[in-house]
């Protein structure tokens, strides 16, 4: 029995006899171990690192290998340093870095231009690793669900130029200057002590129109741009918005893989609507995959014709939620659209009262070809069901279908039967990974600006989730494993 209170740890100033060796520190399942042997086993040049080549001439300091700095950045973001400050001190403190470099101590400027420098390099490599988990079959390469999120990238909302942001504080700005205009007017009329030789009112009136010139400026910067708008500080930033949320950044897109829940792709888009990401996406994650056939599973912000044909041409199958467009006519007990069935053999539609709506002609809108149906007048007229169908003065129903309409109709069948369960699965895969990246990464916004260097840090993290997860599915020893064949091979 023990008369020690607590256990003792050793004597700082002892002198050991034999000094522990720093691999000891570092247990057989630490992460370190994991990160160490991916990046050992990774050709950084064919990824495109900087400094992978051999100096041409031997003058100055060395550089530092990019194997160790790609190294401390996995190491950082897998453990929500992200700031190079604060990598830096990771560095000289924390002995799992420590081992991981080998004592070196990069400095923060370093480190930043690191990840500066090597945006391209940094998405290469989260590819490279879902290739990895690839050859490892833990992709299921059958389904992927398809989500986004709006990430705060290193520009504020105020910093962010619209149009009609710039017109509202132009005439903002105007209103205030014929304010003083006026005034000084009125008082030279009234006669009192010329006011326009007040230096103070002189000040405001330049710093006035100082503010009109700015915003005059910004306003041909943003024309020049040919964007809706424009950011000084992040240029590719934009304002996003979706459900009364607004946020200055990027729409990170994601596709999962329904097997592991493993990141195939990912995207930093500058749209905050989602209605033109679907096949993107897809054809993206099909790619990777390497696959003939795949299935995607997507929310009702992805909903669009067009996307879902651009799949159907690449042989993806999209389960995409269909917004209810009909709720209100159905409220007011009018018919829908899906009320009118349409008979492709005879190429027409038949009403709820039996009538055909038969071909008019072709019209285009939006870029898309439409074919216009429309009933005979004489058969709406007396029709005892006209009132759920048509506005008093409309003498006969009208239809528009898109020319690739059988592709919507393909797609709202599949959703009948499965669309509840699809929905449910692609809850349950998409919102895994983003809710790892803010909850256990503490991920919520850009430390970097513009449309590459945020592509490059998006690559990180999608490394650094797919590294986590492939882990937790292999265990560190065979992740080793898995890098060094691949390495020697
Ligand atoms: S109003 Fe015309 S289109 Fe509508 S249900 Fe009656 S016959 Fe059919």
């Amino acid at each position: 029995m023990t008369t020690r209170r607590y256990k003792t740890g050793l004597d700082r100033r002892e002198q050991m006899v034999l000094p522990p060796c720093l691999d000891d520190y570092i247990c057989a399942d630490n992460l370190a171990r994991a990160i160490d042997a991916y990046v050992e086993g990774c050709d950084l040049a064919a990824l495109g690192f900087t400094h992978t080549l051999a100096p041409k001439h031997g003058a100055g300091q060395p550089a530092f290998d990019p194997a160790d700095l790609l190294k401390l950045y996995l190491y950082g973001y897998l453990h929500r340093v992200r700031s190079s400050r604060r990598l830096e001190a990771e560095a000289r403190r924390n002995l799992e870095c420590i081992w991981l470099l080998g004592g070196l101590v990069p400095g923060y400027k370093t480190l930043a231009d690191f990840r500066k420098d090597n945006a391209k390099a940094l998405k290469a490599a989260g590819r490279d690793f879902a290739l990895l988990c690839k050859a490892a079959g833990l992709y299921g390469g059958e389904l992927v669900a398809i989500d986004g999120s709006f990430v705060r990238g290193n520009a504020s909302k105020a910093s962010i130029d619209t149009r009609s942001r710039l017109e509202k504080e132009g005439e903002r700005i105007e209103k205030l200057i014929e304010g003083y205009l006026a005034g000084l007017d009125k008082a030279d009329r009234e006669g009192a002590e010329p006011p326009s030789e007040d230096p103070a009112l002189k000040d405001k009136l330049a710093h006035l129109r100082e503010r009109q010139a700015d915003v005059q400026a910004r306003r041909r910067r943003l024309e020049e741009s040919g964007e809706g708008q424009f950011s000084g500080t992040d240029p590719d930033a934009r304002l996003l918005s979706k459900n009364g949320q607004v946020v200055a950044g990027y729409n990170v897109q994601i596709a999962v893989d329904a097997k592991h829940k493993l990141l195939v792709c990912s995207e930093a888009a500058q749209d905050g609507n989602d209605a033109a990401q679907l096949a993107p996406m897809a054809v993206a994650a099909k790619e990777l995959l390497g696959v003939e056939f795949l299935q995607a599973e997507a929310d009702g912000g992805y909903y669009s014709q067009a996307q879902i044909k651009a799949c159907e041409d690449v042989e993806v199958t999209a389960y995409v939620a269909i917004p209810n467009k009909s709720r209100l006519q159905r409220e007011e007990g009018r018919f829908a659209r899906e009320d009118f069935q349409y008979d492709a053999q005879a190429d027409r539609y038949l009403c709820p009262a039996g009538q055909s709506l038969v071909p008019q002609g072709r019209q285009e809108k939006r870029g898309e070809v439409y074919i216009h149906y429309a009933a005979r007048a004489s058969g709406c007229q007396d029709c005892p069901l006209r009132a759920k169908c048509l506005p008093a003065k409309t003498p006969y129903r009208q239809l528009n279908r898109w020319e690739h309409e059988a592709v919507v109709e393909r797609h709202r069948a599949r959703m009948q039967v499965e669309g509840t369960a699809r929905m449910r699965s692609r809850a349950a895969l998409a919102e895994h990974p983003f809710g790892t990246f803010k909850l256990w990464f503490g991920w919520t916004h850009f430390l970097v600006r513009g449309k590459t260097k945020v592509g490059g840090v998006l690559g990180l993290m999608t490394l650094c989730y797919n590294l986590r997860r492939a882990v937790n599915l292999l265990g560190v020893e065979a992740l080793i494993a898995l890098c060094r064949v691949r390495a020697a091979a």
